[in-house]
């Protein structure tokens, strides 16, 4: 029965991954300067949640985890992904590191515990290796390992992983079912709209998908995207996104007064119906225009205090929704 939430609820989510989100896509040379101030910009981040009283899921890579390249390759799956395009997999990169100097673009281990030790943060995965569920060689044993992986390292840590967001929104029922035979119990699924299907790379990257994603973030082509949460057949409690905030451009900087309207104007449309907004982003995406972007993000989580002294709307992780959500049913 659709758990009715008490109140609006202002859901947000980050896909923490620091290169390995681009390591087919990108040199790490040239991804540097996203990461050149991360820590600080994630410090920042925390900040503002706990100024604004945010509750916010962190899903992260598992080899972020690690502190240095030896330590990761003691933590690597036995079973790697046999994709059919081998630039996706990470592992032949993952062998030959070496320079001590990239350590700051590859690891976290540290900075995940101070996320963790920030009230109403939940840690969650990413998958190990920022694994495409649904690239071309893919198996099911792939899946199981990788993410085994994933939730062994955080245990280590002393971190229990119980919602996961895949890498670029990529998931079949199948891996859905392995989840939850691994304790996972939570996911981000996509926006419904056709721009955002779970689909390959290849599919995904469309050019009419692409910018018909673009034009989403200023003028409303998809709606507001909020929802109330439904039960799903397989348990697994879906906690789909509401928009991605994308970051800061200077090109398009006479559209921002558009993003942000469209962003609060859904808000305030989820805290009156007492439904879900989830908005997420990577944490690099601040990297660049660092200033601009928190400002922006300010300016939302101020949004939402107003919705929440108004009209009650509350913060939660996945792993507390998907908490609330199973006890409200049982
Ligand atoms: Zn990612």
């Amino acid at each position: 029965m659709g758990a009715m939430s008490e109140s609006g609820v202002f859901t947000v989510s980050l896909d923490f991954e620091f290169y390995w989100g681009v390591h087919d896509k990108r040199t790490l040379a040239s991804f540097k300067p996203s990461l050149g101030n991360i820590r600080s910009v994630i410090e920042e981040t925390l900040a503002l949640f706990e100024q604004y009283e945010v509750h916010a899921t962190w899903a992260t890579v598992g080899f972020l985890f690690s502190a240095n390249p030896d330590e990761l390759r003691e933590s690597l799956p036995q079973i790697r992904p046999r994709y059919a395009h081998q630039e996706y997999s990470p592992y032949d990169y993952v062998a030959q590191l070496k320079d001590p100097n990239d350590n700051e673009f590859l690891f976290a281990k540290n900075l995940i515990k101070k996320i963790a030790e920030t009230p109403n943060q939940e840690i969650a995965t990413h998958t190990m290796s920022h694994l495409y569920l649904l690239e071309d060689g893919v198996e099911p044993d792939d899946v199981h390992a990788d993410l085994s992986a994933a939730i062994q390292v955080a245990a280590e840590s002393g971190i229990k992983i119980t919602s996961i967001v895949f890498p670029r929104n990529q998931f079949s029922e199948e891996g859905l079912e392995i989840c939850k035979s691994l304790g996972i119990n939570c996911y981000r699924g996509n926006q419904s709209f056709f721009a955002y299907n779970s689909l390959d790379n290849a599919a995904y990257n469309n050019p009419i998908r692409k910018l018909t994603r673009l034009l989403d973030c200023y003028v409303n082509l998809s709606g507001s995207n909020t929802y109330s949460l439904q039960p799903e057949n397989n348990e697994m409690l879906n906690v789909p996104a509401s928009f991605f905030l994308r970051p800061y451009s200077k090109k398009l900087q006479f559209l921002e007064g558009f993003r942000s309207r469209r962003l609060k104007s859904a808000m305030t449309k989820a805290a009156k119906k007492k439904e879900i907004f989830h908005l997420w982003w990577h944490p690099h995406n601040f990297g660049l225009n660092s200033q601009k972007n928190l400002q922006f993000l300010e300016g939302i989580l101020k949004h939402y205090r107003a919705l929440s002294m108004k009209h009650g709307m509350a913060s939660r992780t996945m792993s507390e929704l998907s908490s609330n959500y199973t006890g409200g049913v049982s």
